[in-house]
């Protein structure tokens, strides 16, 4: 069958179970259900973006997380040159930025016919040829930094003239953040690290094969009660 686009999400899906991934994404006979968490980490993506497209007050209850935002905005180089403002060098910031790459790894349109992979940038900032890509990440802190990695690859491809990409988690419950920095020269050494995940993906969509792979997710917290590792939460 036609494998579906991946990311870094989907990617991380299917391998911590394959089975999972193809009953709720391939062939959608289960639905996982938004947490709390999740719901609570959506509402502050979405009032981040809202604030820097309206310039309206932000609620109260994102108080505790703003100061770590405007950091991040500050790393990148600042907000407060505007189009047609003294200073301004021509920067495009974008919130909520989505990238996708085709099956000839050309950039391509979201929804187009041979797209491959996606990836969306919380805050994308092109600086000449200087790239800045954070994350909001509203979860305990993680530092895995394969995301980062494909940041830096979706900007490239997307904005070829850009050469060097800062990448960064901002926790925002934390006050903390992981930093990376990669180059053009990197590309393929980048690619190298989603190579054997991405063949593995390609041959599963290729062969309809979905190894089941048991975790602590059996218990309870798997939407795929049919499965035979299945057990109720306790
Ligand atoms: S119950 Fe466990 S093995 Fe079965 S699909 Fe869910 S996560 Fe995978």
């Amino acid at each position: 069958m036609k494998a579906l686009p991946w990311s870094h999400s989907s990617l991380t899906g299917y391998k911590t179970c394959p089975k999972q991934y193809s009953e709720v994404k391939v062939y959608k006979n289960f639905k996982e259900e938004q947490g709390d968490a999740a719901a609570w980490g959506n509402y502050i993506h979405e009032q981040i973006e809202l604030h820097f497209k309206t310039r309206n007050p932000l609620p109260d209850n994102m108080a505790p997380y703003w100061p770590q935002v405007q950091a991040a905005v500050e790393w990148t180089g600042g907000d407060r040159t505007h189009p047609g403002e003294p200073g301004y060098r021509g920067r495009l910031m974008m919130f909520e930025q989505k990238l996708a790459l085709s099956t000839k790894l050309k950039r391509c349109d979201w929804f187009a016919d041979d797209v491959w992979g996606r990836a969306i940038l919380d805050m994308l900032v092109i600086d000449g040829t200087i790239a800045y890509a954070c994350d909001w990440k509203t979860g305990k802190v993680k530092p895995d930094n394969k995301q980062l990695k494909l940041f830096a690859l979706f900007v490239f491809y997307h904005f070829p003239y850009v050469t060097e990409c800062h990448t960064s988690f901002e926790w925002l419950q934390h006050n903390k953040f992981t930093r990376e920095t990669f180059y053009l020269t990197d590309v393929a050494t980048l690619w190298g690290s989603f190579t054997t995940d991405l063949l593995e993906l390609r041959d599963a969509f290729r062969s309809e094969t979905w190894q089941e792979r048991p975790s602590g997710l059996c218990n309870g917290w798997c939407p795929v009660d049919t499965c035979r590792h299945w057990k109720p939460k306790k």
